[in-house]
């Protein structure tokens, strides 16, 4: 909680000092503006180049950066990429910029026009489409304050909703309705309440992503499509394989197991519900096409009874090297903490071990400038029916 509260506090100096910064810098930027009526704007959505928005003609926008065929404008979280054979330089400009003070997101629900009132006229100097999520600075009765390509519009109110941020499910063991009294962990999924969940995403347009493209949108380099989630599993079971695999498989589905990869079996061992097994080697080999491995440690997903779980406690180095075994085996970049421990310590060790994300199991969702080792989970729960749709939706 106290290191959330901290990170929200240095983003928010953090914003606060980005207008005077630029300000000072505005002498050397370039500046474009489109040769015929618009331009499109391109930014990365899950990896796809997909066209975002469009500038329109008789304005300035202020470019950050350029590769070949592309200048770079600020466009919400991200860069946008605008086609140099499009736009021409403009004539250098100053603009004055408002606070962040809202520091959250929306999402249009039909294209959003970004609006200037100038001389008592309101004009539209560019569009941001529908499903984009997109930061807010301030707002009044009908309009937030965004900004694009370095200068602040408005968009209307009426036509966004609020950004729910991207849900990271949580599963562990399924089991099939008749045979859940043999395992009845809270963590244990009825077959039929997962087969649910998941068909619900697909009639619902979800799009399934990766730990590395969430990451890349946390850490404000990709966008996201309006509807993605994260579907994870801890642990590494073999029930995972059995009913979960086949179905996401059907589904055309992506998904991450966060395996504790010290009890991954040589061999495939047999399916019995009356007790828990784990995956094996070739399993997990098989089921690359669905799944991404990622390390849920190797032999520390264990809890000493006075002292807690054991990356809380454990030397340095015993914990750097079951980490370092654990990425070995699977080819792991992020991590789940066991039990969802971690302190500023452990962090530090997973930093130290070569991840680049950690996963809790803090309720929440995802939104672009969280700490990348301090992520929530959105964990699906036994009775959820609306639970579930209310934390994706
Ligand atoms: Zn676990």
């Amino acid at each position: 909680m106290r290191r959330r509260v901290l990170g929200s506090m240095l983003l928010f100096a953090f914003l606060f000092l980005l207008p005077y910064e630029k300000h000072a810098k505005v002498n050397q930027s370039i500046f474009i503006q489109t040769v015929g009526p618009s331009a499109p704007v391109y930014a990365y959505m899950a990896d796809e180049l997909k066209e975002v928005g469009k500038i329109y003609s008789g304005r300035v926008f202020q470019v950050i950066g350029e590769n070949k065929t592309h200048y770079f404008i600020q466009y919400g979280f991200v860069k946008g990429m605008v086609k140099k054979q499009d736009v021409k330089l403009g004539r250098p400009s100053k603009f004055t910029k408002l606070a962040n003070r809202l520091k959250r997101s929306v999402i249009g629900t039909k294209d959003l026009q970004v609006y200037i009132f100038q001389n008592g006229n309101q004009q539209s100097i560019g569009k941001i489409n529908a499903g984009v999520r997109y930061p807010v600075k301030q707002e009044t009765k009908l309009f937030y304050v965004v900004e694009l390509g370095g200068r602040d519009g408005y968009i209307y109110k009426r036509v966004t909703k609020k950004d729910p941020g991207v849900p990271v499910l949580l599963y562990h063991h399924i089991l099939q309705d008749k045979d859940e009294r043999f395992f009845r962990a809270t963590t244990t999924v009825p077959l039929s309440q997962f087969t649910s969940e998941m068909n619900y995403l697909k009639k619902q347009n979800y799009t399934t992503i990766t730990p590395r493209q969430l990451l890349a949108y946390v850490k404000k380099e990709q966008l996201l499509p309006p509807k993605s989630v994260l579907i994870t599993f801890d642990d590494g079971l073999k029930s995972n394989y059995v009913y979960a695999y086949p179905l996401l498989k059907r589904l055309n589905f992506k998904a991450t197991i966060f395996m504790i990869t010290g009890r991954m079996r040589p061999a495939p061992q047999p399916f019995d519900p009356r007790g828990l097994q784990f995956l094996s080697k070739q399993e997990v080999a098989a089921m690359r096409d669905v799944f991404t491995f990622e390390s849920h440690t190797s032999h520390f997903h264990l809890s000493d009874k006075k002292r807690g779980p054991y990356l809380l406690f454990k030397p340095y180095n015993e914990i750097m090297e079951d980490l370092k075994a654990s990425i070995a085996k699977v080819n792991a970049t992020a991590i789940a903490y066991p039990f969802g421990a971690y302190n500023e310590r452990v962090i530090r060790i997973v930093k130290d071990a070569g991840f680049t994300m950690g996963f809790t199991t803090k309720k929440g969702t995802v939104y672009p400038g969280d700490p990348v080792f301090d992520s929530h989970f959105a964990p699906s729960q036994r009775k959820s029916g609306g639970f579930f749709v209310s934390i994706v939706e």
